[in-house]
């Protein structure tokens, strides 16, 4: 066991590779500006900004992927696998890896274990009654996860989490720093990676007030990748059909991709496979106890 003063073995990638990316979606669809207020579920024009996600933006990126034979993963809240079944039958079908992201994008910040431990399971009810599917994989709504997660998804038997942001290469996260702490794989993610900073631009509900060109989104995001991929570290993009499957932004995105396919030794997969890479090597598990103030002893 190391902690979180200590850097993280790196991981040996299969051989002939040299780094590792990953293509995720989180389709989010009305779940987050629900939460966020129950009274924008009146507000038809917010609903329909969201619900270009399932409706538009999914069928152009799934056609985006076929075109290229790439698998991506699909972070889908309950409710939105409740509210699009067909959609996410169809992403379940295209050989797409699907995974865990809360039931209605809760505000997990501080949450307590009992009521995450109930979102966490209505969210597993959703993807079983709806599509059947056990996922291995989580990502916490807003990246909010809390010390005691890891805990909660490991009873539940999930491999890995994609949420946390101390390092550019997937590692084993222990639950907590004691004696027979259990783990999972982690797989770092970060904002500079996500398009929610580049594109989201709702009134009243979530935005900066920009949108981005998705040219200087290309960029920034091609940059990144060439960085990541000369220090032998592991991509992983963040993008939400409601923002990224409009049409300027897919094309930016398909552009990326070809990025990707001329890089030398890079892995592209579905997390679900880089964490099974990664839960292979049989690396140190490294835990993340909470800062020690004096005051909060
Ligand atoms: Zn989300």
């Amino acid at each position: 066991m190391s902690d979180v003063t200590t850097p993280p073995p790196a991981p040996q990638w299969p051989d002939g590779i040299r780094a590792a990316a990953a293509l995720t979606f989180d389709l989010d669809a009305e779940s987050p500006v629900l939460t966020a207020d129950r009274a924008n579920g009146r507000r038809l024009g917010v609903m329909s900004h969201q619900a270009y996600g399932p409706l538009t933006g999914v069928p152009r990126l799934l056609r985006l992927l076929e075109r290229h034979r790439l698998r991506a993963t699909f972070f889908v809240p309950g409710f939105t696998a409740e509210r699009y079944p067909g959609v996410c039958s169809r992403i379940a079908e295209a050989g797409h890896e699907i995974a865990h992201h809360s039931y209605l994008h809760e505000a997990t910040a501080g949450m307590d274990a009992a009521t995450e431990a109930a979102m966490i399971d209505r969210g597993l009810e959703a993807l079983d009654s709806v599509l059947g599917i056990r996922p291995v994989g989580y990502r916490a709504p807003m990246w909010e996860i809390n010390y005691h997660t890891a805990g909660l998804l490991i009873d539940r038997g999930f491999e890995y989490d994609s949420t946390l942001m101390d390092c550019d290469v997937p590692y084993v996260l222990a639950e907590h720093d004691g004696p027979g702490a259990r783990s999972l794989v982690e797989i770092p993610i970060h904002w500079a990676l996500d398009d929610w900073e580049q594109y989201a631009f709702v009134p009243d509900v979530t935005g900066s007030g920009l949108i981005e060109s998705p040219a200087k989104v290309l960029e920034m995001w091609s940059l990144e990748l060439r960085a990541y991929h000369a220090e032998g570290g592991c991509f992983v993009l963040t993008n939400h059909p409601f923002l990224s499957g409009r049409p300027s932004r897919a094309a930016a995105l398909e552009q990326l991709i070809e990025v990707m396919e001329s890089l030398e030794g890079l892995w592209l997969a579905p997390l679900g496979e880089i964490s099974r890479h990664v839960r292979s090597l049989d690396l140190t598990p490294r835990a993340f106890p909470p800062p020690d103030l004096e005051d909060q002893r």
